[in-house]
């Protein structure tokens, strides 16, 4: 298999570099306040068959990826929810069994193996928790240096996760934005590799290993897919997924694709209506998919046109009983950033085809953030002393 990047605007090749991130031409046009530029994507060129491993279709060899079990992840058949909404062909994707419970180790991974082909051993990014909390455990697996950047309102539970993988964490006094800006003067000061999410090309080309997974794990594409939306990564990595299965001749379209958005986090929905990113401030109980600026926005809505996937909303109540709906009727406890793509599911339901294939991708394990957990539930507040206070 032969790799290359090409421009997502203006279709210009590069060969791969680690030094390379956005495309120079496209990035030099970047306005403040709006999603990347240039973000680059990887093109893949050789054939293989349907028994192909998902490292014969990424662009790093095998033997740079760390030693951490990331992917695979189960693929689950809520036979309660099944029954209980009439859709006998419902699967949950649970990303939050990765090594770090997010999805994020899928982009992690990737990125851990690109730098250290390249014998680069600081790795820098700017996370609202997620992102960071990964690549610390995925650098811990790989023994490279993570330096991480998160703002002040990351969930404790994911800076606690990161220092315990030994990254070295400044927290900074505002929002994602400025932590992004500060990681990036960091990287240029201080060399390394910056795993910023779209900025660095292997984001959005590691994600996609759960497209793939989808296909081998059921034999075949599914038809729809509910993912939800903060910056988008996850979304286009997904299309990237179909894209190459499509393009290898595996699968003959690519599924349709339902991104899910907080209502206080809708940056994706209103330019899909208006044409335009206008800047709002995010707020919503997923912290992960609260972004002001989707970084990746301009790359997501390309794809999501080119192949007629669409975008919904969700309220954080939604939200909330989305996540108790599903740990009660299943057993799969999700953080409300992967509760929003059930919402949206249960939401869309009585609009969509019963028998169709459909998959919800949950992204992150609920205890990521105990405190949001604690809307959907009553904490028993009195002390018993004996059997006789209850019967
Ligand atoms: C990052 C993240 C998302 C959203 O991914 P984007 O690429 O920002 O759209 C969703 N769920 C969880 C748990 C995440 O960590």
């Amino acid at each position: 298999m032969e790799f290359s990047y090409r421009c997502s605007l203006c279709a210009r090749s590069y060969d791969i570099t680690p030094e390379l991130t956005l495309c120079p031409t496209c990035s030099a046009q970047q306005q403040p306040d709006q999603p990347l530029h240039g973000v680059l994507d990887v093109e893949l060129v050789g054939e293989v068959g349907a028994d192909f491993s998902v490292f014969d279709l990424l662009p790093v060899e095998r033997e740079f990826f760390p030693p951490a079990p990331v992917g695979n992840t189960p693929l689950w058949e809520p036979r309660n929810v099944r029954a209980s909404l009439g859709f006998p062909q419902l699967y949950i994707k649970d990303d939050g069994s990765n090594p770090t419970a997010s999805f994020k180790d899928r982009a992690s991974y990737l990125v851990s193996a690109f730098a250290r082909k390249f014998s680069i051993n600081e790795i820098t990014l700017a996370s609202t928790g997620n992102a960071g909390s990964s690549m610390a455990g995925i650098g811990a697996a790989a023994g490279q240096q993570i330096t991480l950047f998160l703002p002040e309102s990351a969930p404790i539970a994911k800076l606690i996760q990161a220092l315990q993988y030994g990254a070295k964490v400044y927290r900074v006094a505002g929002n994602y934005d400025l932590a992004y800006d500060i990681s990036l003067d960091y990287s240029r000061r201080k060399g390394g590799m910056n795993r910023n999410t779209a900025y660095n090309p292997m984001t959005i080309e590691g994600k996609k290993s759960v497209a793939l997974e989808l296909f081998q794990q059921l034999g075949r594409a599914p038809d729809t897919l509910f993912v939800s939306v903060g910056d988008g990564c996850i979304l286009s990595g997904v299309y990237k997924g179909f894209r190459d299965l499509k393009q290898l001749g595996l699968i003959a379209d690519v599924p349709k694709i339902i991104g899910v958005q907080a209502e206080g986090s809708d940056a994706l929905c209103r330019a899909l209506q208006t044409g335009e990113f206008t800047p709002r401030p995010a707020a919503t109980v997923a912290d992960s998919i609260s972004v002001d600026v989707p970084r990746n926005g301009l790359h997501a809505l390309q794809q999501l046109k080119t192949f007629n996937g669409e975008l919904m909303t969700v309220s954080d109540d939604e939200i909330i009983a989305a996540q108790v709906r599903l740990s009660a009727s299943t057993g799969l406890f999700t953080e409300p950033a992967g509760a929003a793509a059930f919402a949206g599911f249960i939401k869309a339901a009585p609009d969509l085809d019963r028998n169709a294939l459909t998959v919800v991708l949950t992204t992150g394990n609920g205890l990521k953030d105990s405190r949001s957990a604690q809307l959907g539930i009553h904490l028993p507040e009195e002390l018993i002393g004996s059997i006789d206070d209850i019967l």
